[in-house]
């Protein structure tokens, strides 16, 4: 077992560098469509190839570096949307087949995009800050929810719009609390998520962990019969315990959630 550890931090270690330089040669010009309100957090940052000894704890700077980079030049957009294409292609070839069809959602980093308050944040998780309107400075992640300003994240936009066309519910089940529902609602819509069949949010505070929690609500979506053919989120934590027959896994090295 040490032996193969050993071998696995060692090859590793010799691909990571290569991994790292290849990523930062890539142009950061080309930023994805729909990212303006990143631009203040983008503009400016250098991505000098980075070496990572993973024999030692991985360096917080040069892990924020490889944050930025994947923000900034369009390769998280890229990466999301192969995961979603592959979802919207199940969708629209298995709905048909099922009785009551429903696809489940999850909403911060899948349905909405908060890389805005993340980047402004610089990655800290922080909270009672108001937020200047071009997000040049630091914001509350509560205020920024409840502002309800967060842009859809496309690729699950037309997985949900997939769906509608092939007569498949859509309910989105989140870890927000109901405190933030109508700032959920509001921004759901302005987003482009119209016409969705329900919306789960966290009520109070009960012992449960996130994974108990939304398996629990699917359990109940599929108890009124519908069969849940594709469940996305961002987190493990969104897609354990079943009732899905498909889990899609965003990518997200931003935060994680247990
Ligand atoms: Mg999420």
């Amino acid at each position: 077992m040490a032996r193969f550890v050993r071998a696995a931090l060692l090859a590793a270690r010799s691909l990571a560098p290569v991994a790292l330089i290849l990523a930062a040669l890539l142009p950061l010009s080309a930023l994805p469509a729909g990212a303006e309100p990143l631009a203040n957090a983008c503009k400016g940052k250098t991505y000098a190839p980075q070496t990572i000894d993973v024999t030692q704890p991985l360096n917080l700077g040069q892990l924020k570096n490889q944050l930025y980079f994947y923000a900034c030049s369009g390769a998280y957009d890229r990466d999301l949307n192969t995961v979603l294409a592959g979802a919207r292609a199940y969708v629209a070839e298995r709905a048909a087949h099922v009785a009551k069809p429903a696809i489940v959602l999850d909403i911060d980093e899948t349905s909405l995009s908060n890389l805005p308050v993340e980047l402004a944040d610089d990655f800290a998780y922080l909270q009672n800050i108001p937020c200047v309107p071009d997000m040049s400075k630091p914001c509350g992640f509560n205020n920024w929810e409840l502002e309800g300003r967060a842009k859809a994240i496309d690729g699950t936009l037309a997985l949900f719009k997939t769906a509608k066309q092939h007569h498949a519910a859509v309910f989105f089940i989140t870890g927000r609390h109901e405190n933030e529902k109508a700032a959920t609602e509001k921004n759901l819509k302005e987003a482009g998520f119209e016409g969705y069949d329900g919306l789960v949010l966290r009520q109070g505070h009960d012992n449960m962990t996130v994974a108990q929690y939304k398996s629990g609500e699917r359990a109940k979506i599929a108890e009124e019969g519908y069969t849940i053919i594709v469940n996305a989120g961002d987190q493990e934590s969104d897609l354990a315990g079943g009732y899905a027959e498909r889990a899609y896994k965003l990518p997200n090295p931003f935060y994680y959630i247990p």
